[in-house]
Protein backbone atom coordinates (compact mmCIF):
# COMPACT_ATOMS: atom_id res chain seq x y z
CA UNK A 1 0.00 0.00 0.00
CA UNK A 2 1.46 3.69 -0.76
CA UNK A 3 0.85 6.09 1.47
CA UNK A 4 1.02 10.11 -0.02
CA UNK A 5 3.13 12.19 2.82
CA UNK A 6 4.55 15.20 2.30
CA UNK A 7 4.43 14.95 -1.27
CA UNK A 8 5.74 11.95 -2.42
CA UNK A 9 4.04 8.12 -2.64
CA UNK A 10 5.90 5.90 -0.08
CA UNK A 11 5.50 2.40 1.59
CA UNK A 12 3.23 1.71 4.28
CA UNK A 13 5.95 0.77 6.31
CA UNK A 14 8.00 3.78 5.37
CA UNK A 15 5.25 6.21 5.85
CA UNK A 16 6.41 7.62 9.14
CA UNK A 17 5.91 11.13 10.81
CA UNK A 18 8.02 12.41 13.75
CA UNK A 19 7.23 12.02 17.42
CA UNK A 20 7.21 15.56 17.61
CA UNK A 21 4.67 16.33 14.99
CA UNK A 22 2.24 18.52 16.82
CA UNK A 23 -0.50 16.81 15.18
CA UNK A 24 0.41 13.80 17.34
CA UNK A 25 1.56 16.09 20.63
CA UNK A 26 -1.37 18.05 21.53
CA UNK A 27 -3.83 16.83 18.03
CA UNK A 28 -3.09 20.01 16.10
CA UNK A 29 -3.99 19.79 12.95
CA UNK A 30 -7.28 18.76 10.61
CA UNK A 31 -8.52 15.84 8.38
CA UNK A 32 -11.03 14.65 6.29
CA UNK A 33 -12.78 10.93 5.75
CA UNK A 34 -13.60 11.02 2.05
CA UNK A 35 -15.43 8.06 0.25
CA UNK A 36 -15.17 7.06 -3.27
CA UNK A 37 -17.75 5.34 -5.30
CA UNK A 38 -16.75 2.88 -8.67
CA UNK A 39 -13.77 5.57 -9.43
CA UNK A 40 -15.82 8.36 -7.90
CA UNK A 41 -14.77 10.65 -5.69
CA UNK A 42 -17.59 11.63 -3.70
CA UNK A 43 -17.93 15.42 -3.21
CA UNK A 44 -14.40 15.71 -3.24
CA UNK A 45 -14.78 19.56 -4.14
CA UNK A 46 -17.05 19.86 -0.49
CA UNK A 47 -14.60 18.50 1.74
CA UNK A 48 -11.53 20.20 0.39
CA UNK A 49 -13.46 23.28 1.02
CA UNK A 50 -13.74 21.69 4.50
CA UNK A 51 -10.72 20.67 5.19
CA UNK A 52 -9.58 24.63 4.35
CA UNK A 53 -12.37 26.03 6.46
CA UNK A 54 -11.21 23.67 9.30
CA UNK A 55 -7.52 24.52 8.93
CA UNK A 56 -8.06 28.71 8.21
CA UNK A 57 -10.23 28.37 11.77
CA UNK A 58 -6.95 26.70 13.80
CA UNK A 59 -4.59 29.36 11.73
CA UNK A 60 -3.21 26.65 9.77
CA UNK A 61 -1.86 27.38 6.63
CA UNK A 62 -2.47 24.27 4.52
CA UNK A 63 0.95 24.23 2.16
CA UNK A 64 -0.82 23.19 -0.96
CA UNK A 65 -3.43 24.26 -3.45
CA UNK A 66 -7.31 23.27 -3.23
CA UNK A 67 -6.18 21.76 -7.19
CA UNK A 68 -2.96 20.05 -5.76
CA UNK A 69 -4.49 18.25 -2.99
CA UNK A 70 -7.41 17.21 -5.36
CA UNK A 71 -3.90 15.61 -7.59
CA UNK A 72 -2.53 13.96 -4.39
CA UNK A 73 -5.63 12.12 -3.57
CA UNK A 74 -6.21 10.84 -7.24
CA UNK A 75 -2.31 10.02 -7.66
CA UNK A 76 -2.68 8.18 -4.44
CA UNK A 77 -5.82 6.18 -5.26
CA UNK A 78 -4.40 5.28 -8.84
CA UNK A 79 -1.01 3.94 -7.14
CA UNK A 80 -3.23 1.38 -4.84
CA UNK A 81 -5.30 0.96 -7.54
CA UNK A 82 -8.34 1.75 -6.04
CA UNK A 83 -12.27 1.44 -7.40
CA UNK A 84 -14.22 2.20 -3.90
CA UNK A 85 -12.13 3.09 -1.08
CA UNK A 86 -12.24 5.65 1.98
CA UNK A 87 -9.68 8.06 2.06
CA UNK A 88 -8.43 9.71 5.04
CA UNK A 89 -6.48 13.26 4.27
CA UNK A 90 -4.32 15.26 6.84
CA UNK A 91 -2.74 17.78 7.65
CA UNK A 92 -0.57 18.43 10.85
CA UNK A 93 0.91 21.96 11.86
CA UNK A 94 4.29 19.56 11.44
CA UNK A 95 6.83 19.02 13.26
CA UNK A 96 7.98 21.76 16.82
CA UNK A 97 9.60 21.26 19.74
CA UNK A 98 8.44 20.35 23.23
CA UNK A 99 5.78 23.22 23.73
CA UNK A 100 2.36 24.29 22.27
CA UNK A 101 3.27 27.51 20.44
CA UNK A 102 2.61 26.54 16.47
CA UNK A 103 4.94 29.05 15.64
CA UNK A 104 7.69 26.37 16.61
CA UNK A 105 6.53 24.04 13.85
CA UNK A 106 8.60 24.38 10.52
CA UNK A 107 6.02 23.06 7.61
CA UNK A 108 2.60 21.61 8.31
CA UNK A 109 2.48 17.81 7.32
CA UNK A 110 0.44 16.74 4.91
CA UNK A 111 -0.75 12.83 4.18
CA UNK A 112 -3.30 10.64 2.72
CA UNK A 113 -4.03 7.43 3.45
CA UNK A 114 -6.60 5.23 0.48
CA UNK A 115 -7.60 2.22 2.25
CA UNK A 116 -10.53 -0.12 2.09
CA UNK A 117 -14.02 1.07 3.82
CA UNK A 118 -15.16 0.06 7.14
CA UNK A 119 -18.64 -0.02 7.58
CA UNK A 120 -21.46 -1.04 10.07
CA UNK A 121 -22.12 -4.45 9.15
CA UNK A 122 -24.64 -5.04 6.64
CA UNK A 123 -27.43 -6.22 8.78
CA UNK A 124 -27.97 -2.70 10.40
CA UNK A 125 -28.76 -0.87 7.12
CA UNK A 126 -31.71 -3.80 6.82
CA UNK A 127 -32.85 -4.04 10.48
CA UNK A 128 -31.80 -0.52 11.87
CA UNK A 129 -29.11 0.34 14.43
CA UNK A 130 -29.74 0.47 18.38
CA UNK A 131 -28.05 3.54 19.99
CA UNK A 132 -27.76 5.38 23.33
CA UNK A 133 -27.49 8.65 24.29
CA UNK A 134 -23.74 9.71 25.71
CA UNK A 135 -22.96 10.91 29.12
CA UNK A 136 -20.26 12.93 27.62
CA UNK A 137 -21.71 16.33 26.39
CA UNK A 138 -20.54 17.60 23.32
CA UNK A 139 -17.58 20.61 22.99
CA UNK A 140 -19.13 23.60 23.58
CA UNK A 141 -18.77 25.91 20.21
CA UNK A 142 -17.09 28.75 22.06
CA UNK A 143 -14.00 26.33 23.57
CA UNK A 144 -13.37 23.83 20.44
CA UNK A 145 -16.09 24.44 17.81
CA UNK A 146 -17.26 20.73 16.40
CA UNK A 147 -17.87 22.67 13.22
CA UNK A 148 -13.88 22.37 13.54
CA UNK A 149 -12.98 18.77 12.05
CA UNK A 150 -9.38 18.62 13.65
CA UNK A 151 -7.56 15.60 15.32
CA UNK A 152 -8.69 16.06 18.57
CA UNK A 153 -11.36 13.85 18.67
CA UNK A 154 -11.23 13.39 22.25
CA UNK A 155 -14.62 14.31 22.88
CA UNK A 156 -16.36 11.87 20.75
CA UNK A 157 -14.16 9.50 21.64
CA UNK A 158 -15.10 9.62 24.93
CA UNK A 159 -18.74 9.27 23.18
CA UNK A 160 -18.14 6.51 21.62
CA UNK A 161 -16.90 4.67 24.91
CA UNK A 162 -20.13 5.59 26.80
CA UNK A 163 -21.61 3.47 23.52
CA UNK A 164 -19.44 0.69 23.99
CA UNK A 165 -19.89 0.29 27.30
CA UNK A 166 -24.15 0.51 26.76
CA UNK A 167 -23.38 -2.39 24.09
CA UNK A 168 -23.81 -0.24 21.32
CA UNK A 169 -22.00 1.16 18.34
CA UNK A 170 -22.89 4.90 18.19
CA UNK A 171 -24.12 7.04 20.75
CA UNK A 172 -26.38 10.65 20.45
CA UNK A 173 -23.77 13.50 22.11
CA UNK A 174 -25.64 16.49 24.00
CA UNK A 175 -25.07 19.80 24.26
CA UNK A 176 -24.20 21.54 27.46
CA UNK A 177 -27.56 22.75 27.97
CA UNK A 178 -29.13 19.18 26.23
CA UNK A 179 -30.04 19.74 23.03
CA UNK A 180 -29.20 16.39 20.56
CA UNK A 181 -26.09 18.11 18.57
CA UNK A 182 -25.11 14.92 16.77
CA UNK A 183 -23.34 11.61 17.09
CA UNK A 184 -19.41 10.33 17.62
CA UNK A 185 -19.26 10.23 14.01
CA UNK A 186 -22.36 10.79 12.35
CA UNK A 187 -25.08 13.34 11.64
CA UNK A 188 -28.48 12.78 13.21
CA UNK A 189 -32.16 13.09 11.63
CA UNK A 190 -35.79 12.36 12.46
CA UNK A 191 -38.85 12.53 10.55
CA UNK A 192 -41.66 13.97 12.97
CA UNK A 193 -45.09 14.48 11.15
CA UNK A 194 -44.51 14.11 7.72
CA UNK A 195 -41.36 17.07 8.24
CA UNK A 196 -37.80 16.30 8.28
CA UNK A 197 -35.43 17.92 11.01
CA UNK A 198 -32.07 18.33 12.26
CA UNK A 199 -30.25 20.39 14.70
CA UNK A 200 -28.47 23.44 13.63
CA UNK A 201 -24.77 22.85 13.47
CA UNK A 202 -23.90 26.13 15.30
CA UNK A 203 -25.11 24.65 18.40
CA UNK A 204 -22.32 22.46 17.94
CA UNK A 205 -22.31 19.84 15.34
CA UNK A 206 -19.98 18.89 12.59
CA UNK A 207 -21.19 20.40 8.88
CA UNK A 208 -21.80 16.49 7.56
CA UNK A 209 -21.04 16.32 4.15
CA UNK A 210 -24.11 13.78 3.66
CA UNK A 211 -25.91 15.63 5.80
CA UNK A 212 -25.45 18.26 3.18
CA UNK A 213 -26.41 15.83 0.14
CA UNK A 214 -29.86 14.62 2.66
CA UNK A 215 -30.75 18.21 2.61
CA UNK A 216 -30.36 18.62 -0.67
CA UNK A 217 -32.47 15.95 -2.10
CA UNK A 218 -35.01 16.94 0.57
CA UNK A 219 -34.74 20.42 -1.19
CA UNK A 220 -35.05 18.96 -4.43
CA UNK A 221 -37.94 16.29 -3.91
CA UNK A 222 -40.16 19.33 -1.79
CA UNK A 223 -39.81 17.25 0.95
CA UNK A 224 -40.70 19.74 3.97
CA UNK A 225 -37.14 20.36 5.81
CA UNK A 226 -36.11 22.11 8.71
CA UNK A 227 -32.90 22.77 11.30
CA UNK A 228 -34.69 22.82 14.20
CA UNK A 229 -33.21 22.50 17.75
CA UNK A 230 -34.17 18.98 19.01
CA UNK A 231 -34.19 17.47 22.59
CA UNK A 232 -34.29 13.43 23.43
CA UNK A 233 -38.07 13.80 23.98
CA UNK A 234 -38.13 14.81 19.90
CA UNK A 235 -36.39 12.15 19.09
CA UNK A 236 -37.72 9.19 20.98
CA UNK A 237 -41.61 10.55 19.74
CA UNK A 238 -40.11 10.90 16.39
CA UNK A 239 -41.43 8.73 13.20
CA UNK A 240 -38.30 8.27 11.83
CA UNK A 241 -34.62 8.27 12.78
CA UNK A 242 -31.52 7.83 11.04
CA UNK A 243 -27.78 8.84 10.80
CA UNK A 244 -25.36 10.30 8.06
CA UNK A 245 -21.91 10.17 7.68
CA UNK A 246 -19.64 9.44 4.88
CA UNK A 247 -18.01 6.29 6.49
CA UNK A 248 -21.91 4.74 7.58
CA UNK A 249 -24.27 6.86 4.42
CA UNK A 250 -27.73 6.86 5.87
CA UNK A 251 -28.20 4.16 8.62
CA UNK A 252 -31.84 4.06 9.89
CA UNK A 253 -31.69 4.29 13.94
CA UNK A 254 -34.73 1.96 15.82
CA UNK A 255 -33.97 2.52 19.07
CA UNK A 256 -32.37 5.00 21.33
CA UNK A 257 -31.47 4.47 24.65
CA UNK A 258 -33.62 1.07 25.02
CA UNK A 259 -36.97 2.43 23.67
CA UNK A 260 -38.01 1.54 20.44
CA UNK A 261 -38.55 4.01 18.11
CA UNK A 262 -41.74 3.90 16.25
CA UNK A 263 -42.68 0.34 14.95
CA UNK A 264 -38.70 -0.19 15.60
CA UNK A 265 -38.41 -1.03 11.61
CA UNK A 266 -36.71 1.76 9.39
CA UNK A 267 -38.90 4.50 7.78
CA UNK A 268 -40.09 5.15 4.25
CA UNK A 269 -38.55 8.15 3.96
CA UNK A 270 -35.42 6.94 5.20
CA UNK A 271 -35.77 3.91 2.71
CA UNK A 272 -36.16 6.48 0.13
CA UNK A 273 -33.21 8.57 1.20
CA UNK A 274 -31.18 6.05 1.14
CA UNK A 275 -31.93 4.55 -2.45
CA UNK A 276 -31.74 8.43 -3.25
CA UNK A 277 -28.17 9.19 -1.70
CA UNK A 278 -27.01 5.76 -3.47
CA UNK A 279 -28.00 7.58 -6.96
CA UNK A 280 -26.12 10.74 -6.10
CA UNK A 281 -23.19 8.27 -5.74
CA UNK A 282 -23.06 7.32 -8.83
CA UNK A 283 -22.85 11.41 -10.19
CA UNK A 284 -21.86 13.77 -7.68
CA UNK A 285 -17.81 13.73 -7.49
CA UNK A 286 -14.48 13.95 -9.09
CA UNK A 287 -14.57 11.12 -11.58
CA UNK A 288 -11.29 9.04 -12.19
CA UNK A 289 -9.36 6.57 -14.44
CA UNK A 290 -7.57 3.60 -13.04
N1 LIG B 1 -20.17 14.29 12.88
C1 LIG B 1 -18.93 13.93 13.24
C2 LIG B 1 -18.47 14.22 14.61
C3 LIG B 1 -18.09 13.28 12.31
O1 LIG B 1 -16.85 12.92 12.67
C4 LIG B 1 -18.57 12.99 11.02
C5 LIG B 1 -17.68 12.33 10.01
N2 LIG B 1 -17.30 11.04 10.38
C6 LIG B 1 -19.88 13.38 10.70
C7 LIG B 1 -20.64 14.04 11.65
C8 LIG B 1 -20.44 13.12 9.33
O2 LIG B 1 -19.84 13.99 8.41
P1 LIG B 1 -19.62 13.59 6.89
O3 LIG B 1 -20.97 13.33 6.32
O4 LIG B 1 -18.97 14.78 6.30
O5 LIG B 1 -18.76 12.38 6.88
Amino acid sequence: MKIYLNGKLVDKNKAHISVFDHGLLYGDGVFEGIRTYDCLVFRLKEHIDRLFKSADAIELKIPMTKIELIEAIIKTLKANKLRDAYIRLVVTRGEGDLGLDPRKCGKPTVFIITDKIVLYPSEFYQKGLEIVTATTRRNLAQALDPRIKSLNYLNNILAKIDAIKSGTEEAIMLTHDEYVSECTGDNIFIVANGELLTPPVDIGALEGITRDAVINVARRHDIPFYEKLLRMEDLYNANEVFLTGTAAEIIPVINIDERQIANGKPGKLTLRLMEELKEITKTDGVKYAL
